[in-house]
């Protein structure tokens, strides 16, 4: 076995392959560009080699700098994770050739299954049916478009190098064939530096099921049964859960050795996925399944494996790279329970899920245990940046059966605390306590058609939230007065009470908070041992105290709960009850002056770089009209028309880099 590995990645994955090295007594060094040189992987790594900016084309992407790091401190492996260079066929090769283990599939396996199109043809050798479609070498525009008409619409246009749902574009109707392929070939090469495609028919209901195979030099191959990826949103997954559900044994075996055969295919080695897509028009029962792609890496959702079969992923990688054999055979596998895992990303679902970035000002995760796991790379007070994937954390429960995981699932979603960037939360929670979820009828159009049930709406503050508001703002005003008085020379003087008191009046005070706009004035007063606060929907008793974790408690009329509240300049995030809730604290006074915001000026709703300005000055646009498409991730992104208008500036142009709330464009509304 090594005895020292480098880690090629960042974040939650480069957490978790230490975390076995660790575990095994193998030591691990960390590789870490400008942007992570305080974060989590790195402080979990025993020894730790910088290796360029930001950007990931600079850093995790430069395969030189990552080998030299290796052979610098000694490593005798590298383990890529996943993205980054773990499909590079050149970058195992390259590890090979300085020397040191590449813990993944050999480079012609990397190879065979790069590439969509090469891929299925492989699979159509080896018998393993493939989803009907065009995936030829020529790629002109006009065959493309026949080949299209001849598949029927709607089509999927897919990037040949494509991975993470870039490149991919779904089209019904042939007017719109053109415009959405000029997308999925920029996207592709920005992505891969590949603009190849491949079409595929579209199919309208299916369900996502990939098997997880492993396989070792010695001949070995098994696989470890399937996961069910179906609820996705941009062809990207967020929830993934063990075993699928309503998948039956006899499904289960024909999958699995259909998977088994395409690893047997390309001699593989080490841990893959093959992913399935399987038509579910006419239900589950004997539904065909088609071959997408095969991943050869670990999968960001290998969790959910692990909980349900009891093995260590990352421990069978580690023993097949040092050429050790498989650690038991088909026959020793066997399913425990269900496993569900929630990827909790920095994005807002309300805007199209749009990414988001800032300081996580609170992050506290539920508590881990047997029934509850969390994968992250971040901590409180760490940045999500916008140079690379806004995951916050994989969360994974397991349970006896599904129903109990749900449970488990949606009572963790509402114990996590996140606090700055907008995240996915009350957004999967909505997911996990869905009933068409609950009851298994999952399908990859799942978040389009449920989606209004699914996107948390805006609910004016409840009383609850305002008291735990008011509550947070006396405790800081008492506390400061207390600093205050202790650092007067007469602790005595009526300036420095900490009850309220004024001049001329009656001990109470009004806390100002606007709710979306909404001003709400809440008097509070002061009695012996509590406040009376006056609510919308009645006065009542509070009393409470702040723990030293920052923690609320709170008793409102004999009710007693706990809180958190985070305050960021004015503005006060309340977590209560499993919700978040913000609040902008404000000075009535001050509020005058205020500017109002120009009508239509549209900030760009992250930072990114623009690809392509979409309309001219004095353009008269509809609501949702396309009008700048920004490039932001890795994918791009259009900015719509919030309602009828005429364009009167444009702010920039193509190539121009933008930050999170510039001004991109000027639309006089119509009706202003
Ligand atoms: P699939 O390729 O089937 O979508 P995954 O969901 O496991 O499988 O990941 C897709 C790809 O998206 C990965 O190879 C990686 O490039 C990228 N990706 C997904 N999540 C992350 C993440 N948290 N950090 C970095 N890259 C990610
Ligand atoms: P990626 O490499 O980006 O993971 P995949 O080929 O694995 O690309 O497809 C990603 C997702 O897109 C699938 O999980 C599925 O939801 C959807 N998808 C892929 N192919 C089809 C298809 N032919 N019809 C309908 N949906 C598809
Ligand atoms: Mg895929």
């Amino acid at each position: 076995m090594f005895e020292k590995i480098l880690i090629a990645n960042r974040g939650e994955i480069a957490c978790r392959v230490m975390a076995t090295a660790r575990r095994m007594g193998i030591r691990t060094v960390a590789v870490y560009s400008d942007a992570d040189a305080d974060s989590r992987h790195l402080a979990m790594a025993d020894e730790a080699v910088h290796i360029g900016p930001p950007a990931a084309r600079e850093s995790y992407l430069v395969a030189d700098r990552v080998i030299d790091a290796a052979v610098k401190t000694g490593a005798q492996a590298i383990h890529p994770g996943y993205g980054f260079l773990a499909e590079n066929a050149e970058f195992a090769e390259a590890c090979a050739k300085a020397g040191v283990t590449f813990i993944g599939p050999p480079p012609d396996a990397i190879r065979a299954m790069g590439l969509k199109d090469a891929a299925k043809k492989i699979m159509e050798n080896a018998d393993v049916p493939v989803v009907p479609g065009y995936h030829g070498d020529a790629q002109d525009t006009d065959l493309l478009i026949a080949e299209a008409e001849k598949i029927g619409y709607p089509v999927l246009i897919k990037a040949v190098a494509g991975g993470g749902g870039k490149g991919m574009r779904r089209v019904d109707s042939a007017d719109a064939f053109e415009a959405e392929l000029a997308g999925a070939q920029r996207e592709a090469k920005a992505a891969f530096g590949d603009d190849r495609v491949l079409l595929e028919k579209y199919l309208v209901k299916p369900r996502h099921i990939e098997i997880q195979v492993f396989a070792d030099g010695h001949g070995n191959a098994v696989h470890l049964f399937e996961r069910d990826c179906s609820v996705q949103r941009r062809h990207q997954k967020v929830l993934e859960e063990a075993p699928g559900p309503d998948v039956s044994a006899e499904m289960r075996t024909a999958m699995g050795d259909a998977a088994v055969a395409a690893a047997k295919a390309i001699d593989y080695q080490g841990a893959g996925t093959v992913e399935f897509i399987v038509d579910v028009s006419n239900g589950l029962d004997g539904a065909p399944f088609y071959f997408m792609e095969m991943n050869t890496r670990l999968q960001v959702e290998h969790p959910v494996t692990e909980l349900i079969t009891g093995q260590d992923l990352v421990d069978w990688q580690l023993q097949v790279a040092a050429g050790g054999a498989l650690p038991c055979g088909q026959d020793d596998l066997t399913i425990t329970g269900h496993a569900i895992e929630a990827r909790v990303y920095a994005e807002d679902a309300a805007r199209g899920f749009l990414p988001s970035t800032g300081k996580l000002q609170r992050l506290r995760a539920p508590a881990e245990g047997p029934h509850v796991r969390i994968d992250t790379g971040v901590r409180e007070g760490d940045t999500v940046t916008p140079f690379y994937d806004p995951m916050i954390a994989k969360l994974v429960v397991w349970d006896h059966d599904r129903a109990s995981a749900l449970r488990r699932m949606s009572s963790a979603l509402a114990q996590y605390q996140v606090v700055g960037p907008t995240t996915n939360i009350a957004f999967l929670r909505r997911v996990a306590e869905h009933p068409a979820f609950m009851n298994g009828d999952v399908e990859t159009g799942f978040i389009d058609r449920y989606g209004d049930d699914l996107v948390p709406e805006s609910v004016p503050a409840s009383d609850d939230i305002l008291a735990v508001a008011c509550l947070s703002v006396l405790l800081d005003q008492t506390a400061e007065r207390q600093v205050q008085a202790a650092q007067s020379n007469d602790p005595y003087s009526p300036w420095h009470r900490s009850d309220g008191w004024r001049l001329n009046d009656q001990g109470h005070q009004v806390v100002h908070l606007k709710d979306d706009e909404q001003a709400i004035d809440i008097t509070v007063h002061y009695a012996a041992d509590a406040y009376v606060v006056d609510l919308p929907d009645g006065s009542v008793t509070m009393r409470g105290e702040r723990e030293a974790d920052g923690t609320l408690t709170i008793d409102l009329g004999g009710r007693r709960s706990s809180a958190a509240v985070v305050q960021n300049g004015n503005e006060l995030t309340v977590i209560t009850h499993g919700h978040s809730h913000r609040l902008v604290l404000f000075d009535p006074l001050e509020a005058f002056g205020d500017d109002e915001a120009a009508g239509g000026a549209i900030a760009s709703p992250l930072p990114g770089k623009i690809i392509q300005v979409l309309v001219a000055e004095d353009d008269e646009v509809a609501k949702g009209d396309p009008l700048i498409i920004l490039e932001a991730m890795k994918m791009e992104h259009t900015v719509s028309a919030p309602g009828d208008g005429k364009v009167t500036q444009i702010s920039v142009a193509a190539g121009d880099q933008v930050e999170e709330g510039n001004e991109i464009i000027v639309l006089e509304l119509a009706g202003d």
